[in-house]
């Protein structure tokens, strides 16, 4: 067993402390990876305060995790010790269902193996996450990091990354697209870049007035202020597709009156509060709405890729371990620019 230092929830109402444990020691499928960076996924904040129902403590968050190999199992052969690698939001599925067949292990039948807060697949063992010095993963679940990137800034592709691209990529926004994106947070910012960088036109939709210079920056088009009625006037009935990362409470519908004929809102963010709908709003212009959960190790690899070509990564603030607890305020604020990593040095000290 090889001894590990982390931070962890303790419960769902203390801050996030110091604790320590052991990972397995490298079977022969599985890579083992010094962890250099962490990003700070607003998931991590609702499981750790258990706003799903379903934490499990002491529980270490973190699915955004990058960092360099140090050994490897007698049958890896993708991998070697020095190489970079990254590890997202699961760590195992069956991978012999319909699902996992096709490349969709998000989608498990049985259910993925999250990469914290779930048991692993004997039932018994309870998956650590990112928040720690190492990790080790069956090698299906670990991904190639192109050494192009800043690594930093590549940590948060392993789940904003791949959580707003595989649904762009499914929606299939494209040139002539008008896309909305609703939330300039993690996920909200790399769903900006992509649906820029895919040629549609993209508007920012958001409640800070204070972030549309950097919404621009960022690739928006436009910048739409959903807390001015006026301007959300101007807007009724345009997006072809809406991708929806709000982390809290809000009326889905008003949004849903904002997608022109045969509309899509893509769902990906998950509020602790299900929200109340008015039907109406779907059958008016045919609209749908669709949920998406992260993408499949094959799509994941296939942005990381995609990310190295075009040079795309995230806007990064760093931050010491140290700093954990804060960093979860100002993300509720909404205060973030634009995803939080965490320098794992940090812990190692
Ligand atoms: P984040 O960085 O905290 O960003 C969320 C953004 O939502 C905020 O920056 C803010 O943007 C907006 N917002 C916050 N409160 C709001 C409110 N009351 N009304 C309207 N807008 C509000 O969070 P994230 O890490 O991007 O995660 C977003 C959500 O996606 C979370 O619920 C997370 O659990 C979920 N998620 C889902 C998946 C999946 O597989 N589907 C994967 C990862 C995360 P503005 O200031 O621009 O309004
Ligand atoms: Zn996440
Ligand atoms: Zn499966």
């Amino acid at each position: 067993m090889i001894p590990t230092k982390a931070y962890a929830a303790y419960s769902k109402s203390t801050p996030l402390a110091p604790f320590s444990f052991e990972r397995r020691t490298p079977g022969p499928k599985d890579v083992q990876i010094e962890i250099l960076y962490c990003g700070v996924c607003h998931s991590d904040i609702h499981q750790a305060r258990d706003e799903w129902n379903e934490s499990m403590y002491p529980m270490v968050p973190g699915h955004e995790i990058v960092g360099r190999v140090v050994a490897v199992g007698s049958t890896v052969h993708r991998f070697k010790p020095g190489d970079l690698a990254g590890v997202g939001v699961m760590v195992d599925s069956c991978r012999v269902c319909k699902n996992c067949a096709s490349d969709l292990e998000q989608y498990c039948v049985e259910g993925m193996t999250g990469t914290y807060n779930n048991y692993g697949r004997d039932g018994k063992t309870i998956t650590q996450g990112g928040y720690s010095t190492q990790i080790v993963t069956d090698e299906h679940f670990v991904l190639q990091i192109s050494p192009k990137l800043d690594l930093k800034a590549t940590a948060p592709l392993l789940c904003a990354g791949i959580t707003t691209y595989s649904p762009l990529r499914y929606t299939q926004v494209a040139k002539g697209s008008k896309v909305g994106v609703m939330g300039l947070g993690g996920l909200g910012h790399m769903g900006l870049k992509f649906a820029a960088a895919f040629g549609a036109e993209v508007t920012m939709i958001s409640t800070s007035a204070a972030k549309e210079a950097d919404a621009r920056r960022l690739g928006a088009h436009n910048f739409l202020l959903s807390t001015d009625e006026e301007q959300m006037k101007d807007y009724d009935g345009y997006f072809d597709v809406i991708l929806n990362t709000v982390s809290a409470k809000h009326s889905y519908k008003r949004f849903l009156d904002l997608l022109t004929l045969n509309g899509r809102m893509i769902v990906v963010g998950l509020p602790a509060e299900d929200p109340k709908l008015k039907l109406f709003a779907l059958l008016k212009n045919r609209r749908s709405i669709l949920g998406s959960m992260i993408g499949g190790v094959r799509e994941t690899q296939e942005m990381l890729d995609f990310c190295a070509e075009n040079n795309i990564v995230s806007d990064v603030e760093v931050i010491p371990i140290q700093q954990i607890n804060e960093a979860y305020e100002r993300m509720i604020k909404g205060d973030v620019h634009y995803r939080f990593v965490i320098d794992m040095e940090s812990l190692r000290k």
